[in-house]
């Protein structure tokens, strides 16, 4: 993280996401017409401002993946809007979306599976400076090639070995190498530590909290696990079934939760202090169908503090601190 945790949403932000809803349609009978939905991303808003992490913590299948993708057009949103530094991303045409995907780029989380095995390194990394005409001269690719891969603590040596030859840390940093390539201001990491071992996990981590510090990167972090995204981030998401169920500033978000899933997991967090002990909640069932979501609070059928008017009404997100959104009726 590039500066304390009173980065704040009141600055100008860099990434504005409103109302983004994305839903896949099931098909079905005998003309194959839509016969219901999936709703991946539900009506979510938030904004992340430059410089800034913002944190984006969720079981699988809670939307959060669905929603990166949908911020730089990967993935086509249903509805809502994206602005990037002012600029509409959602109603752009192919030639402005490709300038704007300079600016905006993703980290996947299987760094195997999204570098192509028959590339070497050189070619991976190289292939965006050639799109976009960054190195006029033979010289100045292979020079900012070399400068990238040191960059994310690889050498030249590297350049023309294949991704197999290297180890899944490795691998991450020539993502990470090839997402930088292009400077851009914004990384979408999507679970960029989720696929590589905890000891490797804090290396990656803190490479790219170095990268902030240096080119003042902004992020948007996502995790399925509140621990990875604790010191990265300045504020917190936590998704539910497609939607924002608290937001944060992260000590908030730590220390007085607001909605018991974001309680529950942060009860299964590992605390440091081996002395000190903390009550796992455990949640029952799993993450409901998104084609068939439950009544009122989606999250009642699971929640441990779940009231009558959870099965029939449903809570929106709003104020219960400073920057501090949730959406429980427990709060009202
Ligand atoms: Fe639990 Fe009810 Fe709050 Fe939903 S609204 S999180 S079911 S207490």
């Amino acid at each position: 993280m590039s500066e304390s945790h009173s980065l704040s949403s009141s600055v100008a932000p860099l990434l504005e996401v409103k109302g983004l809803t994305k839903y896949f349609p099931i098909k079905g009978g005998l003309f194959g017409r839509e016969v219901d939905r999936v709703h991946a991303v539900d009506g979510v808003s938030f904004d992340i401002a430059a410089g800034e992490t913002l944190g984006m913590v969720g079981e699988s299948g809670c939307g959060k993946s669905t929603t990166g993708r949908c911020i730089l057009r990967l993935i086509e949103p249903s509805s809502g809007e994206v602005k990037f530094n002012g600029q509409n991303v959602s109603s752009m045409g192919s030639h402005a979306l490709r300038e704007v995907r300079r600016d905006m780029q993703i980290i996947f989380q299987d760094p195997f599976a999204s570098l192509n095995p028959r590339m070497t390194v050189e070619a991976i990394i190289g292939e965006a400076l050639t799109i976009h005409k960054l190195t006029p001269t033979p010289e100045s690719y292979r020079a900012r090639i070399v400068e990238l891969l040191e960059t994310v603590g690889l050498n030249a040596d590297h350049m023309k070995r294949f991704p197999h030859e290297f180890s899944g840390g490795q691998r991450q940093r020539i993502g990470i190498a090839r997402a930088l390539a292009v400077s851009p201001k914004l990384i979408v990491c999507d679970e960029p530590v989720s696929a590589l071992d905890v000891s490797i996990q804090a290396q990656v981590i803190n490479l790219l909290e170095d990268l902030q510090a240096k080119m003042g990167l902004t992020y948007l972090f996502i995790a399925h696990d509140l621990s990875v995204v604790e010191h990265i981030s300045n504020r917190v998401a936590v998704m539910y079934l497609g939607r924002i169920v608290e937001i944060a500033p992260s000590r908030q978000l730590y220390t007085q939760p607001k909605h018991p899933y974001t309680e529950a997991l942060l009860s299964a967090v590992p605390i440091p202090d081996p002395t000190a002990k903390k009550k796992r909640i455990v949640l029952t069932g799993d993450v409901p169908n998104p084609v068939n979501r439950p009544s009122g609070c989606h999250f009642h059928p699971r929640c441990p503090k779940a009231i009558e008017r959870c099965r029939v009404e449903e809570p929106v997100l709003k104020f219960v601190g400073d920057q501090h959104q949730a959406a429980c009726h427990l709060n009202d």
